[in-house]
């Protein structure tokens, strides 16, 4: 069967395509695309490449999806054509010693599931198996297609560990941002969010709740803000970087009290470097943390909040293109002129 999709060549080089599309094997779904969005770690794949969800070209391209079922594979139980489902893009073996210590996301054999920007999609038998869930009759697929990224802030949220009335500040407001401060302000956290982008900015009220933002083309050394915005006057209790930019690591040692927090979510390009003075760490007792991707739990939490708490994800959605069009969506959230587009097949 053939079908169109983006197919990813080289960095900048996406090519809308007819492609060959096979039957799901053994265990497999097929999916008929219903939403799909595009996302920061797309964006920076179109930019530069991505030595683990892209281990071959050309490749299907995109990985935030839901849809309907079109096609089953034999042996396959609990879902059947016709279902609404929403995937996540990756799911833990359970059998590897990280599966077996209950670190799923450090599990050694995720295999990234890419082809969202596309009509259909094969789901490998592990993900239909562990991270496959239907979708409520009444929750409509483009607020669906959100479980996934917003299951990385699930996760993040959850380790962090806020206790109601702390003084919270996200640095960077890219979609993965403006969802930290939703999620601060439902755990009762007082929250500040800084950024450059108006319209993000803007959005870090209207969607995030935000009780202050800082706009960072006029502050470039917010530090004097988050102190007088924290309770005692010394700094933030949690600070959250989203940017994923050395510098940006660095300066957040310059945001946090004694004993507070700083928890590393942007991941910064491979090889990396940041250098920071050590009192903070032992006399000032600030503690760092970082996590990577979600769990299985995590993206089962992230539907829910959604359907359940009725997360009004949508207003992330700043653009609508059809499938021809996903490239100049990548193109329009590079420029920041995007905050997620949808994209319909
Ligand atoms: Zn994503
Ligand atoms: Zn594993």
């Amino acid at each position: 069967m053939k079908m169109k999709s983006l197919q990813f060549y080289a960095p900048l080089d996406v090519r809308y395509e007819e492609v060959e599309i096979k039957d799901p094997k053994e265990g497999e779904v097929q999916v008929k695309i219903e939403s799909a969005l595009t996302c920061g770690t797309d964006v920076k794949t179109y930019k530069r490449g991505h030595p683990v969800l892209i281990k071959k070209v050309p490749s299907p391209f995109g990985h935030e999806f839901s849809g309907v079922i079109s096609k089953v594979g034999k042996n396959v139980q609990g879902f059947n054509v016709g279902d609404r489902v929403v995937a996540a893009n990756s799911a833990p073996c359970f059998e590897c010693c990280y599966c077996k210590r209950g670190e799923y996301n450090l599990c050694e054999n995720l295999e990234f599931l890419n082809g969202a920007y596309s009509q259909y999609i094969n789901i490998p038998k592990n993900i239909v198996k562990r991270n496959l869930l239907h979708l409520p009759d009444d929750l409509d697929f483009d607020r669906a297609a959100f479980a996934e990224p917003l299951a990385n802030v699930v996760h993040g949220i959850d380790k962090t560990e806020i206790k109601n009335g702390e003084s919270v500040g996200v640095i960077g407001l890219g979609p993965i941002g403006l969802m930290f401060v939703k999620l601060a302000k439902l755990k009762g956290a007082r929250v500040i969010a800084a950024g450059r982008n108006p319209l993000k900015l803007k959005l870090a009220k209207e969607f995030g709740g935000a009780d202050a933002i800082v706009d960072l083309n006029k502050y470039k050394h917010p530090q004097q803000i988050f102190k007088d915005f924290s309770e005692d006057k010394k700094g933030l209790d949690i600070a959250i970087e989203c940017v994923g930019l050395p510098e940006v690591w660095e300066q957040m040692f310059l945001y946090v009290r004694k004993g507070g927090k700083i928890h590393f979510f942007g991941g910064c390009s491979s090889g990396s470097k940041v250098t920071f003075d050590t009192q903070k760490i032992h006399y000032e007792q600030i503690k760092l943390i970082s996590v990577f991707h979600h769990t299985p739990k995590y993206f089962r939490e992230a539907l829910r909040l959604i359907y359940e708490e009725n997360l009004p994800v949508e207003k992330l959605i700043t653009d609508t293109l059809p499938l021809e069009r996903a490239e100049e969506g990548l193109i329009k959230q590079m420029n920041g002129r995007a905050v997620k587009v949808l994209i319909k097949p």
